[in-house]
């Protein structure tokens, strides 16, 4: 079991963004896995890799499926340590708030749509495994729509919840609670329309928030809800996978079965990269492991589905609670890693 030590205020707002990158990067080889895949071909994550590619040994042809279902990979171009678009929306976000020393979404607008014009490459693609409705939405920025508009309706996914961590620094640091949620959903609407997606972004910033608060595990889990409930708006049926449910109901289901296994949660929750999935089980597996975060992080990953993800969300929660506890090979295998605690260093000077 990892030692948890007391750390100074500093140290959480850099373990925030150290925290989210590692859990990306802990997923980011295997993201789209089965849990029993993973077991198959990788035994159980624990360090950084590179994408896992699976061939037949004799024809040396790529294995796409088995038996358990697709064996996908999102950032075959990517190598171990290196993060996918959860941490560089996360990083351009920080740079924002930084630059402006407060918030401006116009501002917020431009870097998302220059972090991820800097991962084209010259096929025209763009790495780091962004998701389509995050695609979609930046490509209306590059259009030249406003960051207030340029939002659509696509799949409920969790990539608001994914990048927000430094709207929770922005509210501890400056003591502006409500201004952070308000634009904490402003944010994800710059890509995502869906109720479920913007309440997740708006949950996330206030759980990094609380957690820097000292918040009790009882009152972390009842304030999700109770935060959700706020501010995620009726989930009416033009929106995709409506039937599925909302947010709250996910975060509610974690309230009432707060001590189930880690097992019985991802049967009711699952991991897949809808917000009342992945998000809603990365914040169960928070709450569950709140004395043992690295073990829970681990075993987050490990669940597969939208790991990079899950791993992210929960990393950027551990390292508000506990600053850099992460093991010294995660720390030292990220690609960017002095660029992470410059501006850890930089949110905490706000
Ligand atoms: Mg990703």
């Amino acid at each position: 079991m990892t030692k948890i030590m007391t750390t100074d205020l500093q140290d959480k707002y850099i373990g925030t963004l150290i925290g989210c990158a590692s859990g990306d990067a802990l997923g980011m080889p295997i993201e789209g896995w089965k849990r029993t895949q993973i077991k198959r071909y990788v035994g159980r994550v624990t360090q950084f890799m590179d994408p896992v590619i699976i061939k037949d040994d004799r024809t040396g042809l790529r294995f796409l499926k088995d038996e358990d279902g697709p064996l996908k990979c999102y950032t075959e171009d990517l190598v171990s340590g290196e993060f996918t678009d959860d941490t560089i929306l996360t990083v351009a976000l920080a740079e924002s708030i930084v630059a402006c020393s407060g918030l401006d979404i116009f501002d917020v607008g431009a870097r998302q749509l220059g972090a991820y014009e800097a991962q084209r490459q010259p096929d025209g693609s763009v790495k780091g495994g962004f998701g389509r409705t995050t695609h979609q939405g930046i490509e209306n920025l590059r259009r030249g729509i406003s960051p207030l508009e340029s939002g659509v309706i696509g799949g409920p996914g969790n990539a608001p919840a994914m990048k927000i961590s430094p709207i929770g620094l922005y509210m501890h640091a400056r003591g502006k609670y409500d201004e952070g949620l308000v634009f904490a959903e402003q944010v994800g609407r710059i890509t995502h329309l869906d109720p479920r997606s913007l309440a997740g972004g708006v949950v996330q910033a206030h759980g990094v928030y609380s957690v820097l608060q000292g918040i009790s595990r009882d009152d972390f889990v009842h304030s999700l809800a109770d935060v959700c409930l706020r501010y995620e708006k009726l989930v009416t049926p033009e929106f995709p996978l409506y039937q599925r449910g909302s947010l709250l109901s996910r975060l509610e289901w974690i309230r009432e079965h707060q001590n189930v296994s880690a097992q019985e949660a991802h049967e009711e929750l699952r991991s897949s990269s809808e917000a009342f999935c992945s998000h809603a089980f990365a914040l169960f597996m928070f709450q569950k492991y709140w004395d043992d975060p690295i073990e829970g992080m681990i075993e987050t990953v490990n669940y597969g589905g939208d790991c990079d993800t899950t791993g992210a969300i929960f990393g950027a929660l551990c390292g508000a609670k506990y600053g850099m506890i992460f093991p010294e090979k995660w720390v030292n295998g990220l690609l960017e890693k002095d660029k992470l605690i410059k501006l850890g260093e930089q949110m905490y000077q706000l």
